[in-house]
């Protein structure tokens, strides 16, 4: 391939970063204005006109999705095989450097990932050891403790607890940890990276080994680097290498997971000949979507600066649909995908993000009505979740004792002292006397086999899911499953957890609530119970599993998962004051900033379309809240928005077939689906369907009390809220 060829399809500047002398460099550019493609370029020339072998190259993306994408993007352009290249995440690339010298980084040939649910298990068994209440001491929050130190690079022996009691034994708890696990043979993720950057210190034949060999580094999406990556880039580096870093300090969404967006800062302190290049062409939004964004970042303090501008005329101005609730939202979306179909479009153009992982349920539940295929990237669909499996666990108990995969799932979730040994004996004792797992334990506590500590362990969880039948027994379901993830202690056990990732679980045990609250019973399975009908509603959504690679599919994923990709049509989801930005950053006032950047690198996700939606009122995590429009929203200004009005137009938007399909006659009475109404007698209530006409007219309304009713409109006396 020539040299042109390289640099077509190169602006200037990204032309002048391609072609650089060899030579360290920052690219600081906003959104979409080629960092990525620059950095692809630049691998490609460094091998066609520098010369370099790809052994020479190490290359650091995001995920190993962005790594895979870029080798062959490399590969494309440069033609022949990358495969000596190193290029890759920093776990992934620190884990090869600690295989290849597991002996020098103190590891037996066999070391094993411990990932981080065996590692809160681990932690747990040593708050035992060491007689530590889990109540002053949540494991999780030990966990976090230790990984926190492990990301600034820090060894027990380089911290001081000083005279903090707590401080003292969380510190304990990390040395006794680390110590079994290197007993082990085991590292967990932030290990990976800390002893990898150990082995560059300890042992300086590898490193000059490496520092050798790497003479270009290349990362991508650098603001979102944490001290420990950084400290292995530069020690790596050394004083020879040549790096080049491409990032945008408006785009930096991690620090709440140690990302240090001073690194930026740091790396022109630390490499003072490095140039710095600026893009400000950017090639992937309309007009009207950069603008806006533009100004909505505008109003962060603190920034590097940047200015951005586009040849790209300014296309649709953004779609601001103001939805009644989430469930009007989420028809709204499918409708306008349902459009973007009909028009010839690809399902894979459509990506749907939202800020909280819970808020995918809704959403999911109106795809799949309308029978539309979808992907959640990077994470599990809502009925797929551990959280979500655990929580219908107890709910399958109480609905029937005898179900062992239930049984199997929850005995010890959250932990009450069931060991492994106990759990064979029942096991083994089902299995020969063809019981269930229900049986067995009855069986094994009447004659005693099981006694002392296992028994009353067993003991305690048969009574709680026998309490729980009988306290939900005339409940709704709702009222059911809340009871149900309480008592279990489930979401005690993830609200002792402070990270971000508990966070989410917590949020998802209470959107199963709102799940429950408005599940409407199929009419097949109208002779089911209602818990019976809605366990098998969760199995069929879970069981049909994601939209596999090849099939075209809409893109579901959070605001953070979104980062660096691009996509013709976006929708924003539930940009709501308290949902996004989150209340958590609302209360804490210093990550506003941060969330304003998340919603930059949501907006910027578009190419031709944007749609950013809120609702009015909103059930999430279980309860009802009226929300306010976000501070972002107001930020865009009016010239860039469009706003859309269909709430006066009952007609539209299109609806998924839970909902039922559009009827004239309704249009006629009145109300509208999502609207709440109350009734005199079940009191308030969501229009959710309708059906028939004239005086047959019916209409669905699922009660906030009493659940879903079927009421013919001519006698219900329904007033709109
Ligand atoms: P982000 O900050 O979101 O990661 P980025 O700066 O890495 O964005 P890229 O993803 O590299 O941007 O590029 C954005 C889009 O613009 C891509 O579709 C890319 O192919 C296209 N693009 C980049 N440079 C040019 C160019 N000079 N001419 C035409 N298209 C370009
Ligand atoms: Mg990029």
């Amino acid at each position: 391939m020539d040299v042109s060829s390289l640099l077509d399809g190169l602006n200037d500047k990204q032309r002048e970063a391609v072609g650089a002398p060899q030579s360290s460099m920052l690219v600081l550019a906003g959104a979409g204005s080629g960092k990525t493609r620059v950095l692809t370029h630049r691998i490609a020339w460094l091998m066609q006109v520098e010369q370099q072998s790809p052994y020479a190259i190490l290359a650091v993306t995001f995920t190993n999705k962005a790594a895979k994408e870029m080798r062959e993007r490399v590969e494309k352009v440069a033609g022949g095989n990358m495969s000596r290249m190193w290029i890759g995440t920093f776990h992934g690339l620190a884990h090869r450097l600690l295989r290849t010298h597991y002996k020098d980084a103190n590891l037996p040939e066999s070391f094993q990932i411990l990932d981080s649910d065996d590692q809160l298990r681990l932690i747990k068994r040593i708050l035992k050891s060491l007689n530590l209440d889990e109540k002053q001491y949540p494991p999780r929050q030990a966990q976090g403790y230790i990984n926190g130190k492990k990301d600034l690079g820090l060894r027990p022996s380089h911290i001081d607890a000083g005279g903090f009691p707590i401080e003292q034994n969380l510190l304990k708890i990390y040395q006794i940890y680390q110590d079994s696990c290197d007993r082990a043979g085991l590292v967990d993720f932030a290990e990976i990276l800390l002893r990898a950057h150990e082995l560059w210190l300890n042992k300086p034949h590898i490193l000059d080994h490496y520092q050798d060999r790497f003479k270009h580094i290349l990362v991508d999406e650098f603001q979102d680097t944490n001290a420990i990556q950084y400290a292995w880039i530069r020690v790596l580096a050394g004083s020879t290498a040549n790096v080049m870093i491409v990032g945008d300090d408006d785009q930096s969404i991690y620090g709440w997971r140690g990302a240090q967006v001073e690194n930026l800062h740091k790396f022109l302190a630390d490499f003072p000949a490095a140039q710095t290049i600026r893009l400000e062409q950017n090639y992937r939004s309309s007009g009207n979507i950069l603008n806006a964004s533009n100004e909505l970042i505008a109003n962060n303090p603190d920034r590097m600066g940047k200015k951005l501008w586009t040849d790209d005329k300014d296309g649709e101005p953004i779609g601001l649909y103001c939805a009644f609730n989430e469930m009007d939202e989420a028809r709204f979306i499918v409708g306008r995908i349902t459009d973007w179909q009909d028009e010839g479009g690809k399902l894979e153009d459509c990506a749907i993000l939202y800020r909280s992982n819970a808020q995918s349920r809704v959403l999911e539940e109106a795809l799949l009505h309308k029978g539309i295929a979808y992907r959640i990237y990077g994470g599990l669909r809502f009925f797929e979740r551990q959280e979500i499996k655990d929580a219908m666990g107890y709910l399958r108990l109480i609905n029937n004792k005898n179900d062992d995969a239930a049984f199997e799932r929850v005995v010890n979730t959250p932990t009450r002292g069931i060991g492994d040994r106990t759990l064979e004996i029942i096991r083994t004792t089902a299995r020969q006397q063809e019981m269930t797992l229900w049986e067995a334990s009855i069986r094994l506590l009447e004659e005693k086999v099981l006694a002392g500590r296992a028994a009353n362990a067993v003991r305690g969880f048969m009574d709680l899911i026998i309490a729980m039948r009988m306290d939900t027994d005339e409940q709704s379901l709702h009222r059911m499953t809340d009871h149900v993830i309480q008592t279990s202690g489930l979401k005690a056990m993830y609200e002792a957890e402070k990270s971000e990732k508990a966070r989410a679980r917590v949020e998802n045990l209470e959107e199963l609530v709102t799940a429950a609250r408005s599940f409407v019973m199929p009419e097949d399975l109208e002779d089911m119970g209602e818990l019976n009908a809605f366990l098998s509603h969760a199995a069929l959504e879970a069981g049909e599993g994601q939209a596999d690679e090849f099939t075209d599919a809409v893109q579901l994923m959070t605001l953070h998962s979104a980062k660096g990709l691009e996509f013709p049509m976006v929708f924003m989801a539930g940009v709501e004051e308290g949902l996004f930005p989150s209340q958590m950053a609302i209360d804490e006032g210093d990550r506003l900033d941060e969330e304003r950047r998340l919603c930059y690198v949501g907006m910027t996700r578009a190419m031709q379309k944007l749609y950013i939606t809120y609702a009015e009122s909103r059930r999430i995590y279980g309860r009802e809240s009226f929300a306010r429009p976000s501070r972002f929203v107001k930020e865009i200004p009016e010239q860039y928005v469009q706003e859309i009005r269909m709430r006066t137009q009952v007609s539209a938007p299109a609806v998924s077939t839970r909902f039922g399909k559009q009827d004239d006659a309704f249009n006629d009475s009145g109300f509208k689906i999502g609207q709440r109404v109350m009734h005199p007698k079940f009191g308030e209530g969501t229009v959710t369907n309708y059906e028939g006409s004239g005086a047959q007219a019916r209409i669905q309304v699922n009660f906030l009390d009493v659940g879903s009713k079927w009421l013919v409109i001519a006698y219900a006396r329904l007033e709109t809220l």
